[in-house]
């Protein structure tokens, strides 16, 4: 495995397996890499003849009272978890590389960026966009491999890559969960073990929700008042919304779509995200 920081030596790097037709797949990351970025890892590797991993902690994608500064890091860890997995080139650029001096164009994603995690974080969105086109630009894999874990991210992704006719194919796979459902996250390691036991209660209330789902209930208050009644463990509740699965728009009344459940949350000071497909299938 090769470990690249600037874009010159990664185009280097990769060039010669493009030049011999070799299909390039990546994996995005903030790094503090775990299970569910491992699966996406994975994933590349079994699908791709390259598998590029990044890590990057992108600073335009936090707000100014953020955890940019505390967001856990474990570069030497990381560098291991991904050469076990087999990835080829791992690209850990410094941010005057992806953000060049006086750089100022950016990607704005329109309106399904806007809802949820959108409302809470202004700019998010547009910094998390941004940065996964630079990263396109400079990987240019043939496939993108994504959390659903971060629904609304990978939908932003999808949608910008359609939009701006970027010749990716972004794939989005299952959250990752442990044992008791937590989704697995690098923000996991700031719980205490009091708030780690209660941060399943997010994936405990969504479930609970799918269950009565797939009893037959299409209240969508009635369902959001399910998931609810668990999340009183949470300090605090930023959003738990019922929404359409493509298009983000709040699903009032009954629901006769494709749907999601999201929510966010504070345990313990840290903010927590999850959601829950409602399908009939086990895949949520
Ligand atoms: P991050 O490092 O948190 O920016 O995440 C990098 C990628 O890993 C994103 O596509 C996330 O959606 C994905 N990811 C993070 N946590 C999980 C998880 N528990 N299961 C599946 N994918 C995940």
């Amino acid at each position: 495995m090769e470990i690249i920081t600037t874009v010159g030596e990664l185009r280097d790097a990769l060039e010669p397996g493009r030049l011999a037709g070799r299909t390039i797949g990546f994996v995005p990351t903030m790094g503090f890499l775990h299970e569910g970025h491992l699966s996406l890892i994975r994933e590349s590797v079994t699908q791709s003849d390259v598998t590029v991993v990044s890590i990057f902690v992108n600073p335009t994608q936090f707000g100014p009272r953020e955890d940019l500064d505390s967001y856990p890091r474990d570069a030497a860890g990381d560098a291991r978890l991904c050469q076990d997995a087999g990835v080829d080139v791992l690209f850990m650029p410094t941010v005057e590389e992806v953000y060049p001096p006086g750089n100022r164009t950016g990607v704005e994603p329109g309106p399904l960026a806007e809802p949820l995690c959108g409302s809470f974080r202004p700019g998010h969105f547009r910094g998390v966009a941004t940065v996964v086109a630079k990263l396109f630009n400079m990987v240019q894999p043939h496939r993108a491999w994504f959390g659903r874990k971060d629904y609304q991210q990978a939908l932003v992704i999808q949608r910008m890559v359609r939009d701006l006719h970027v010749p990716v194919e972004v794939i989005a796979l299952p959250t990752i969960r442990e044992a008791d459902g937590l989704a697995v996250s690098s923000r996991n390691a700031h719980l205490s073990p009091e708030a780690r036991s209660r941060a399943a209660c997010l994936s405990r209330g969504l479930f609970a929700a799918l269950d009565a789902f797939r009893r037959g209930e299409r209240d969508s208050e009635r369902l959001l008042a399910i998931a609810r009644a668990y999340l009183g463990e949470t300090d605090s509740i930023q959003y738990l919304e019922l929404v359409h699965a493509e298009t983000l728009e709040r699903i009032a009344g009954t629901v006769d779509a494709p749907a999601v459940m999201c929510t966010a949350a504070f345990i313990g000071g840290t903010r927590l995200i999850d959601n829950v497909l409602l399908s009939g299938s086990s895949d949520a």
